[in-house]
């Protein structure tokens, strides 16, 4: 376990932007927000979004927007009436068809210099190991502890970085992880806790996780900024309170105890 390390972001490849792509990243690049090697970076990277509903969605979107160069999206099932109170990347055209393969080609039509790859399935266990080693980083929105906990594993275990979204009612929540340094999902959450598939959920604040999630990925990727790495970030929006609480490893983590961080 402990030749497992934390994968370096320096990792990505770094190719040219043609002068389009330069135009159509204009007003995101420069003070405060990306500078051109790091909207170089974003291209060179590959993100996957597993669960492209509520959180998974808009967060897809906003990688595709802001130029990551391959985002693999994977949500198995076809899309109905109750989900669209909040998945932003179907319309009712939508419904009873398979959502993975509809929401890629919607995600295609806004930007032309990125790949967008469905799987129209949840990645098992060796599936989510395998695109763990593809990817530079991980979005995990599922609604169950079962995948999310399988995403963390796979992350952990590739040196992958990781951001969990979760959402509940009017409430958000991001874990934002750097395997072998910061705290993994499994620290937070030793054993499986009990999950009630048909929670209340509003669409507003999973459209807001969901782009917090994105706006962690890009700075990850891209070296902007400050990942909140170690931390979970929580937006109760029926209080209207947010809440920033540092986490702690657990030494004897059944994912990530006894890795080692490269730092
Ligand atoms: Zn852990």
């Amino acid at each position: 376990m402990e030749d497992r390390v934390s994968r370096e972001h320096s990792a990505i490849d770094v190719p040219d932007l043609t002068n389009e792509e330069l135009q159509r990243y204009d007003r995101q690049i420069g003070p405060g927000v990306l500078s051109v090697e790091g909207q170089r970076r974003l291209k060179g990277a590959t993100a996957l979004v597993t669960r492209v509903g509520g959180m998974g969605g808009p967060a897809a979107q906003s990688l595709v927007m802001a130029g990551v160069g391959r985002v693999i999206i994977a949500h198995g099932g076809e899309m109905i009436s109750a989900d669209l109170n909040r998945q932003v990347l179907g319309s009712e055209e939508v419904l009873g068809k398979p959502r993975a393969e509809h929401f890629a080609a919607y995600l295609r039509t806004m930007n032309r210099f990125v790949t967008v790859e469905a799987i129209d399935h949840e990645p098992d266990d060796r599936e989510a190991a395998e695109l763990a080693n593809r990817c530079d980083v991980i979005l995990a929105c599922p609604p169950n502890f079962t995948e999310r906990l399988r995403l963390n594993r796979a992350a952990v275990e590739s040196g992958t970085p990781f951001i969990d979204a979760a959402q509940w009612g009017m409430t958000g929540s991001l874990i934002v992880v750097r395997p072998g340094e910061t705290a993994c999902l499994q620290c937070v959450y030793p054993e499986e806790p009990p999950f009630e598939e048909f929670f209340p959920v509003l669409g507003a604040i999973s459209m807001a996780t969901g782009a917090l999630a994105a706006l962690e990925a890009i700075k990850i990727l891209s070296g902007a900024g400050t990942p909140q790495y170690g931390k979970m970030l929580m937006v109760d929006g029926f209080h209207g309170r947010t809440t920033s609480l540092e986490l702690r490893r657990d030494p004897n983590c059944p994912c990530c105890g006894g890795m080692v961080s490269t730092k």
